[in-house]
């Protein structure tokens, strides 16, 4: 064991230790931390009993449990990232902290439930966002912490309470991050177990959260195969599932931007997030003066053979128009010098993308591999660059990125493509709102169209009318 795996390890000890003393709220045995449980039904019926306790908590109290989480987990980023890191064996730990210090601030909280009214000649009605009660969210290996600490800040903004059913190869990171949470919400005089996890996730205890009873509604952040599963449940479900984002540049772009824009975003947490640019579709005139961008940046551009060689390494399953296929998980988020010392070749750990020049039938343009191995397809004009681009992304409707100064051209794509996320001119996590306007979700709901998620997607409205009285106009 290394220094730092040390470090992290008698950090991550005292912490737990800490919140296991000072108060076992826990309803099960065996607990490791607060809100987690040995078995699924225990978590339900604990997390069951705190919605029912914050149904009497005031809104003011609400927003200081909101304020104490954001407050927890930003000092405890850092921790988070590492242990992912150390657990997932993914991602590069630095990036982790940039991306859960986005998840921790940016994501909305209570103000992103603001009631409406609505008055005329025949009264007045009220319209609000109500709790749905339990929530049941599945996490993925990928982001594990910040997919928890982003969903918490929403679902209980919006006043529900969780139980998490964490990946099974993030379970330590996932129950301690809903323990610190836990503390922070029963700190600022919020009921305990308002987040709860099971310490032994399976794909069983997944499904057996699905058909519980007291889950009202099934928040899914994963692969294809889990959102299916869930939209099968017969239960309401907010779907996150994978994308393949493709990157359109065009020859009227800032080239040196779009060269230093997608190194950045490709490679960030070594390309597991699902918005990150997957392929890049360049029009020809410009594809070279691209490449050069992006090497002095940090890419290094392989040759045709060692193309061959990291294909056969990385696709398990090669992805073709109509079918998504699959990467090899070995490599899945792992460091591109990583992936090089397999083919035989050193490069430096600064190294952040393999750059792979390919024809557009090439696999690793149809596989969401979620690794810094980055293809480029050279195309003849922006028009053949967008139709592909609709391609390549399988219909998932996730996430679409382009450079361009052609107004036209980036209106055509944004229809086109009809993705939860375009982004225009930037990094792909812009448009999580990182160097972007706008607020943060790791729950990119595209398959049940609720996008990125927030406070209010976690809501059900209800209304309430008095007939002709109580307008003060
Ligand atoms: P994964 O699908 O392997 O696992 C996600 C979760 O689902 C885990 O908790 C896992 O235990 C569970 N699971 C998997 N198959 C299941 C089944 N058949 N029944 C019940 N539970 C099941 O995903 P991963 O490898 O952890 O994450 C990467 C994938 O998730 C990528 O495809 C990525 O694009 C996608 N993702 C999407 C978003 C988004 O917001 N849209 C965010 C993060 C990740």
């Amino acid at each position: 064991m290394d220094q730092l795996e040390q470090s992290i390890r008698q950090i991550v000890e005292q912490v737990v230790k800490g919140i296991s003393q000072e108060k076992n709220h826990n309803t099960g045995s065996g607990n490791v931390g607060i809100g987690v449980f040995n078995n699924l039904n225990s978590a339900v019926e604990a997390a069951d009993k705190a919605y029912r306790d914050f149904c009497e908590v005031s809104l003011e109290t609400r927003k200081l449990i909101i304020e104490n989480m954001r407050k927890i987990s930003m000092e405890h980023k850092e921790v988070m990232a590492k242990m992912a890191h150390e657990e997932t064996g993914m991602g590069r730990w630095s990036d982790k902290v940039v991306k859960n210090e986005l998840g921790i601030v940016k994501t909305p909280g209570v103000e992103d439930i603001h009631p409406e009214a609505f008055s005329d000649d025949r009264g007045l009605t009220l319209v609000e966002k109500a709790p749905y009660g339990v929530i049941g969210s599945i996490t993925p290996s990928t982001n594990p912490a910040v997919t928890i600490i982003s969903n918490a800040i929403g679902m209980i903004a919006a006043g529900n309470s969780v139980v998490f059913n964490p990946h099974p190869s993030a379970k330590k990171t996932s129950c301690f991050v809903v323990s610190l949470l836990n503390k922070a919400i029963i700190d600022a005089g919020g009921p305990a177990n308002l987040l709860t996890c099971i310490s032994e996730p399976t794909i069983d205890s997944a499904k057996e959260m699905m058909a519980h009873k007291k889950i009202a509604i099934l928040v899914v952040t994963g692969g294809p195969a889990v959102v299916k599963t869930a939209m099968n449940s017969g239960k309401k479900t907010i779907g996150a599932g994978p994308g393949n984002p493709p990157c359109v540049v065009d020859e009227t772009a800032d080239i040196a931007q779009a060269g230093r824009d997608i190194v950045a975003g490709a490679s960030f947490d070594n390309n597991v997030i699902c918005i990150c640019e997957k392929e890049i579709l360049c029009v020809a005139s410009v594809a070279d003066k691209l490449k050069e961008e992006m090497k002095k940046n940090g890419a290094y551009e392989l040759t045709p053979d060692q193309i061959k060689k990291v294909t056969a390494l990385v696709i398990s399953e090669p992805g073709r128009p109509g079918h998504e296929g699959a990467a090899n998980k070995k490599y899945v988020g792992k460091n591109a010098n990583y992936i090089a010392k397999d083919i035989g070749l050193d490069l430096p750990d600064s190294t952040r993308l393999l750059l792979c020049e390919v024809d557009k039938d090439h696999p690793l343009v149809w596989t969401e591999q979620l690794m810094p191995v980055m293809p480029l397809v050279r195309v003849k004009d922006v028009d053949e660059a967008i139709n592909l681009a609709v391609e390549v992304e399988h219909g998932f409707r996730h996430t679409a990125i382009m450079h361009s100064l052609n107004i036209a051209k980036l209106s055509k794509m944004a229809k086109v493509m009809n993705c939860s996320i375009f982004i225009k001119n930037g990094p792909s996590y812009a448009g999580l709102g990182a160097g972007g306007a706008g607020f943060a979700s790791f729950t990119i709901a595209s398959p049940t169209g609720d996008g990125v998620t927030r406070p209010r997607s976690f809501t059900r409205e209800r209304r309430c009318t008095l007939v002709d009285y109580l307008r003060i106009i």
